[in-house]
């Protein structure tokens, strides 16, 4: 049966390819079908064009998750050393940037040209619509290029994140095809709309905070944007905030402001509030919190000062939403895990039906932890995928 495939991939992205890459490697004949018109194409924008392919240190601790622990298997199976391995015998060069998140010295270009070169045998049609797909013995899929039919099946095709690079929910319909829930997706690492001007008028300052989103916090910068709020912080703390959720911001972490402003009344009397507080907030951040307290520090009574300090260390934002799909850097929510076997994402309902990548409901953190989980489940799909073979998935008729 020339046609039958061992399986059939959807989705060339960071999951795909790499999971094509490992089954190819286990011997495995393997097709990977892409809509749109080049592989990777995420990978190529990632981490500013160097792509933050993995983090140092990596745990079920840094991904959201309706089950914490699902992660954990295919983590283990496929470490960001593995990963390492694959870069330093490829000869690309990388750093690590800053909490371990480790970039290409040069272009995520070639960490697609490495996916590509470990591709071997495997088949990848670029172009490649996909129409539907039956389930009577092997799957059959029916594209824009023909029918193609494999004992086993893949979707990699991520979440709705930047529609305008091929992000479609196909993942989602085909896991409810086959009796799969799906925990609703939502936009997170999102950057968040406020309404207050003041926060606009402030649009390109950036602070080093500690941000609060439920009991999850985070110690980076925050940006202020011209429409609200962004950088590592707020993106990181916008996965946990629940809708309507406010969040919470200390804008001067391992200080105690309330005792300190008082102080500095006593120590400086005649200086500004607005010069104390540039010598700790950004200058425009500082001007507008001061621009109430005009005068000496000497004028302001200590209650307002050491209310002004804790207010610094708590200050609250209530965000009216998100800058949505367009502007999300992964979909939290997704194929529901309780459907699938945490060893190798197959499906528990449909044997020979497997689930990897962002399509899953496990979101990462910022960090390179997103494609550590590409790389971790497409390895164990793809080890899944070499335990079965065609006769297995035709004679049984599953
Ligand atoms: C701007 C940006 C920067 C990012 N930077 C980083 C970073 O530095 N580090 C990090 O860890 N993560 C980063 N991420 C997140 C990371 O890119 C994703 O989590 C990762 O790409 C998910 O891999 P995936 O293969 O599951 O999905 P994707 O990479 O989204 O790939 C899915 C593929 O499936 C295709 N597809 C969709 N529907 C269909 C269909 N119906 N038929 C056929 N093909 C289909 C898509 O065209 C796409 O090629 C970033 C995301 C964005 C948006």
């Amino acid at each position: 049966m020339r046609d039958l495939y061992d399986a059939i991939i959807i989705g060339a992205g960071a999951a795909g390819l790499f999971c094509a890459g490992s089954a190819g490697l286990a011997g495995q004949r393997v097709l990977v079908l892409e809509h749109g018109p080049e592989p990777g194409r995420k990978i190529l924008i990632s981490g500013g064009g160097r792509c933050n392919f993995t983090n140092l240190d990596v745990s079920a601790r840094n991904f959201l998750s309706a089950n914490p622990h699902f992660a954990k298997s295919a983590l283990a199976g496929f470490t960001a050393k593995d990963f390492l391995a694959l870069m330093d015998a490829a000869g690309i060069a990388w750093h690590e940037k800053t909490l371990g998140q480790l970039f290409c010295d040069g272009s995520a270009r070639q960490i697609v040209a490495l996916l590509l070169a470990r591709l071997q045998g495997a088949e990848l049609r670029t172009g490649c619509g996909v129409d539907s797909v039956r389930h009577d013995g092997v799957f059959q899929v029916e594209t824009t290029q023909g029918r193609f039919s494999a004992a086993n099946l893949v979707i990699a095709t991520g979440g709705l994140s930047i529609p305008k690079l091929g992000a479609s929910d196909f993942a989602y319909r085909l896991a409810r095809q086959f009796g799969h829930e799906v925990v609703a997706p939502r936009p997170a690492l999102v950057p968040l709309l406020c309404d207050e001007p003041w926060i606009g008028a402030l649009a390109g300052v950036s602070a080093p905070v500690l941000a609060r989103a439920g009991k999850m916090t985070f110690r980076e910068n925050l940006l202020f944007t011209h429409r609200g709020l962004s950088g590592p912080a707020v993106l990181q703390a916008s996965s946990y905030l629940a809708p309507e959720g406010r969040l919470e911001v200390d804008f001067a972490p391992g200080q105690n402001l309330e005792e300190a402003l008082p102080a500095a009344k006593r120590s400086r009397a005649k200086a500004g509030l607005k010069a104390v507080l540039g010598e700790i907030l950004p200058a425009r951040l500082a001007a507008h919190l001061a621009a109430p307290y005009p005068g000496n520090l000497a004028d302001l009574p200590d209650k307002a000062l050491r209310a002004l300090g804790a207010g610094l260390h708590q200050f609250a934002f209530q965000p009216s939403g998100t800058e949505g799909f367009a502007k999300a850097e992964v979909t939290a929510g997704g194929v529901a895990t309780s459907g699938l076997n945490s060893r190798d994402c197959g499906s528990k309902l449909v044997p020979g039906l497997y689930f990897i990548g962002e399509a899953v409901d496990v979101t990462g953190w910022l960090g390179g932890y997103n494609f550590q989980w590409a790389w971790a489940s497409g390895h164990a799909a793809a080890r899944g995928l070499s335990t079965r073979h065609i006769s297995e998935g035709a004679a049984h008729g599953e």
